[in-house]
């Protein structure tokens, strides 16, 4: 396999550049030309002329492409508008397809139909690009239909774009289908030795806190928190609602799981009724988050998830990036996240409306991402590759300054979210969080005892020594729990239920919850506090029966506390 990449500067140039190819596949043995266009312009006649030169100096060559948001050559964002990419397979056992299909909501079903008809008699494809229009149509049973293929077929690619963010015009083109302005192009691969490995890096990290998806339906999300979900973008973000949102909005995507990955779903446009029409599909009752992009994080992961390729050994690269991408680094800063796989192999690509990537079977529709292909033919060569060098260094002033808010935020987000179920004198969990965590321990039916602790006349302690002592007292008592018997077990929980009452929460059965209580009115009462001296506690002791309700088990505490009181305090007493 060997790869031209060049970009188009006027008709001369390149025809040298294809009298170049036409020579060097004159003197080798060849299989297959291909050529890819990715056209910034949406210049018909342009592209087709650039077509009919190609054809021109080599009849035999197949073509395909699509119009892009920009264009990665040798591994970086091309400043020029067509970036072409010739590249020529020697191997005879290697195979390849070109399919064109006309693509709108309505003929989606028929396509699918026919494509997955068309693929069954070729048993020989093991990988499928595919280059789409998609720009204002849901491509969820697009990608639900084409995943049926073959589970061992590997599928990626990328959606058409216009390198104007605002124009919803776009064009895929083939050899074999000529000029679509609503279509896709089917290239398949296969063959003995054809080989090829696809991944996929993202990079976004999130923010803040996280939204539930109440309503949605297809690419519109309604509400988030049973709130019109644009209220998130203008609360959160001040991204008001005008002509601008779009571009706003793309850098801060909506992270989600779906089929078991992460995706990112980014607004195209805000709605008069509040609601938001997402880059694709977000469905109903799934628990989402806004996400920044991180440059670090996003470096670090080409650096690992790019490990995959590196280690295929691959001879051509190909990189579908977001357009959001584009946006978010900037043109002079984008290439730090595609430059590094020039370093493994010719590196080429596009900036996309959307990713495509079949992952576990699934085939799904990414945005923001970054999908990559990697080709070979033969076994993987031995010949040593080189490293994914990344360069950290001097990220522009925006980016940085993103990524230090964007920390700020979390930080500041996390101590908010831990002081809500904090209690501010004793630091152990409120009552409605130990109450929570009691809640959810009843519900897997593991063992749990509970241990309901109240201080012994109190009230005389505060009499006597005043309320700061008092205080000492029961911050004296917290630091006790928490430093306890139940710091090494990750189940144990302490919170304050009120007051000079604290609840202690095992993950045991009722004879090691016994000893615990022991222990507690042992240590309890070996404190000895600067005014009050020695003080006593008394316990109340229950376990959890399999079933019963919150309810019913606090009641029942509560009852061996009142007993252990009425017992003469300082003791416990199990119900
Ligand atoms: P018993 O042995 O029956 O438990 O008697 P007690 O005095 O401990 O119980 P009582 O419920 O009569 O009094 C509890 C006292 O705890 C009353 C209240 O002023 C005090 N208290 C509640 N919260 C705090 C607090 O945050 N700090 C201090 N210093 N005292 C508190
Ligand atoms: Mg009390
Ligand atoms: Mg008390």
């Amino acid at each position: 396999m060997r790869q031209f990449q060049f970009t188009y500067q006027d008709e001369e140039s390149l025809r040298s550049e294809l009298t170049k190819i036409r020579q060097w596949c004159n003197s080798s043995v060849i299989s297959h030309i291909v050529f890819q266009l990715f056209t910034e312009t949406l210049d018909e006649e342009m592209i087709l002329d650039i077509c009919d030169e190609i054809t021109r100096a080599l009849p035999e060559a197949e073509y395909f492409g699509c119009s892009s948001n920009g264009n990665i050559i040798s591994g970086a964002f091309s400043e020029l508008d067509v970036g072409i990419i010739c590249t020529v397979f020697e191997y005879p056992s290697t195979k390849m397809e070109l399919m064109q299909y006309a693509l709108t909501a309505e003929t989606e079903s028929a396509v699918i139909e026919d494509f997955l008809q068309e693929l069954d008699k070729k048993p020989w494809v093991t990988a499928i690009e595919l280059l789409t229009t998609i720009r204002g149509m849901s491509m969820t049973t697009f990608c639900e239909g084409l995943q049926r293929a073959r589970p061992d077929i590997q599928i990626f690619g990328g959606g058409a774009f216009s390198f104007d963010l605002y124009d919803n015009r776009a064009c895929v083109f083939s050899k074999a289908g000529g000029m679509s302005e609503s279509g896709v192009v089917f290239w398949l691969l296969g063959g003995e030795d054809f080989h090829v490995t696809s991944t996929f890096i993202a990079g976004w990290k999130p923010l803040g806190k996280t939204f539930h998806v109440t309503m949605s339906d297809g690419n519109i999300l309604y509400e988030l928190d049973n709130e019109p979900a644009y209220e998130v973008y203008s609360k959160y973000l001040n991204i008001r609602n005008n002509e601008h949102f779009f571009y706003n909005s793309l850098e801060f995507p909506f992270l989600y799981q779906h089929n078991g990955i992460d995706i990112l779903r980014a607004p195209t446009a805000s709605n008069p009724d509040g609601s938001l029409t997402m880059t694709s599909d977000i469905e109903e009752d799934v628990p989402a988050r806004l996400a920044y992009g991180d440059p670090w994080t996003i470096l670090e992961s080409v650096q690992t998830d790019g490990r995959v390729i590196k280690n295929f050994n691959p001879e051509v690269i190909q990189i579908f990036s977001c357009a959001a991408r584009r946006t978010f680094w900037g043109n002079t800063e984008v290439s730090k996240e595609s430059l590094p796989f020039q370093n493994i192999a010719p590196t080429s690509g596009f900036y996309t409306s959307g990713e495509f990537l079949r992952t576990n079977g699934f085939l799904n529709q990414h945005n923001v991402t970054m999908v990559i292909a990697a080709m070979r033919e033969g076994t993987a060569a031995s010949k040593r590759t080189g490293e994914l060098e990344i360069d950290q260094s001097g990220f522009s002033g925006k980016v940085s300054l993103i990524n230090r808010l964007a920390s700020y935020i979390n930080a500041a987000f996390d101590e908010l979210e831990q002081a809500a179920i904090t209690d501010g004198l004793t630091k152990l969990h409120n009552r409605s969080e130990i109450q929570r965590r009691i809640d959810e321990r009843l519900a897997t039916g593991e063992p749990m005892t509970l241990l309901m602790l109240d201080i012994d006349n109190f009230k005389h302690v505060n009499d006597t020594y005043g309320h700061q002592e008092g205080d000492t007292v029961l911050t004296g008592l917290a630091s006790m729990l928490r430093c306890g018997i139940y710091e090494n077990n990750d189940d144990a929980d302490a919170g304050r239920w009120g007051g000079e009452e604290f609840m202690l929460l095992l993950p045991f059965d009722l004879s090691y919850a016994k000893l615990a209580a022991a222990d507690i009115l042992r240590d309890f009462n070996a404190m000895n506090f600067p005014k009050a001296g020695h003080q006593t506690l008394s316990i109340g002791v229950t376990e959890a029966v399999k079933g019963e309700s919150l309810d019913g088990l606090l009641v029942r505490v509560d009852q061996a506390l009142y007993k252990a009181k009425h017992g003469g305090k300082n003791r416990y007493e199990v119900l």
